[in-house]
């Protein structure tokens, strides 16, 4: 269904996204060792990763690196490693003539066991030794093992190097596909650091698939496809004037199509509704950034008014919560677009989400 809420698994229920399925198999048929996805939230970056991953034929794994942070609090490469081997085993269940056989010690990754290759850990399981056992496992199979990080910028925040990791794998062990998504566009950009010179991974190639909103026709054609499947009748200006609000952000119009066409919700309360759990999403998401300079805020709330200058923003600012230096308050702008919540053009800064702009504005 086009308005279920969860990431997609399936390809009959994505819409449309053709070109980035086949750039990303065709990265994965060449033997590339990293791609990244990447785009602002709701653009559907796990739900391309799901259907990529199920639809490759490929052994993969798949980690959400953003809630196992929430939920742990860190990244220790014991969690890694084991998270690791269950997406892998998983995703073998079934098609699986490769017996691959798993050692658990009070519901502890303790070792694993890949046809016939077994990997034993101590006290602490080493990462490098089971990446390269794997990618063994590939060569010998036959099967090239693609391993993905969803939201892959948090994988900064756990203390371990986990960039230099990912670069001596990319560099060695050729049958290994890495996958990093991130909404975070900058952030990512920052840990992986292809472009700098003091990190591991400076100067590797990586396939880049970037997410793009859809179109006015695609986001009308999408709600009406996605009516239909439910056989809810819904008029043509409303489709316009829904596409107006949303603005081509996948995550926005699924679930305003859920709301009117699975709970039945008049247009308006649908939209209001939207509006509610959105700004209760959004206030979430930057909490982090708030509760460490309340600055944020304010920078966010300038541009939703239109001040699009760094001066104007500024004064806004500084209007708002006192005096701020030059530099500091750079950095703070600075650190809004590499969280992808600010957007800079030629035109200045503006919030490329709409609903975003519209919860910060009120
Ligand atoms: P992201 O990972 O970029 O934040 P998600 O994959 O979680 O985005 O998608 C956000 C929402 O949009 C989810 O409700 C998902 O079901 C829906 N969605 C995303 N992409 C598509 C698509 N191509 N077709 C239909 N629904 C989609
Ligand atoms: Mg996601």
């Amino acid at each position: 269904m086009l308005f279920d809420l969860q990431p997609k698994m399936r390809r009959e229920d994505l819409y449309d996204r053709e070109e980035e399925l086949k750039e990303f198999s065709e990265a994965v048929e060449l033997g590339e060792t990293l791609v990244l996805l990447l785009g602002i939230r709701r653009l559907g970056k796990s739900s391309l990763l799901n259907v990529a991953l199920s639809e490759s034929g490929k052994p993969f794994s798949k980690i959400d690196v953003r809630s196992l942070y929430f939920t742990h609090g860190s990244i220790p490469q014991e969690l890694l490693a084991r998270k690791l081997l269950e997406g892998l085993l998983k995703s073998l269940k079934g098609r699986d003539k490769l017996r691959i056989g798993l050692v658990n010690a009070l519901s502890r990754v303790k070792g694993v066991k890949i046809s016939g290759i077994q990997v034993e850990f101590d006290e602490k399981p080493d990462l490098s030794e089971l990446l390269e056992r794997l990618d063994a496992w590939a060569e010998k199979t036959g099967k090239r093992v693609i391993i993905a990080f969803d939201e892959a910028q948090y994988l900064r925040l756990s203390g371990i190097q986990y960039d230099g990791l990912i670069a001596y794998a990319v560099d060695n062990l050729p049958n290994l596909t890495f996958v990093l998504t991130g909404s975070e566009v900058g952030m990512l950009h920052d840990f992986i650091g292809l472009d700098n010179p003091r990190k591991p991974l400076f100067g590797r190639y990586a396939r880049e698939i970037t997410l793009k909103r859809f179109s006015r026709e695609q986001s009308g054609d999408f709600l009406r496809r996605g009516f239909d499947e439910l056989g809810v009748k819904v008029h043509e200006e409303e489709i316009e004037r829904v596409v107006e609000k949303l603005d081509g952000i996948v995550g926005w119009l699924t679930l305003y199509g859920y709301l009117r066409g699975v709970r039945k919700l008049p247009e308006k309360d649908a939209l209001d509704e939207l509006f509610e759990r959105a700004k209760a999403l959004v206030l979430d998401e930057i909490s982090t950034l708030t509760r460490y300079s309340a600055r944020y805020w304010y920078l966010l709330k300038a541009v939703s008014l239109g001040n699009d200058s760094w001066s104007s923003i500024k004064e806004y600012v500084e209007f708002k919560a006192g005096k701020i230096n030059d530099a500091k308050f750079s950095a703070l702008l600075k650190n809004l677009v590499k969280y992808g919540y600010l957007e800079k053009t030629s035109d200045g800064y503006s919030i490329p989400d709409p609903v975003v702009r519209e919860v910060i504005k009120k």
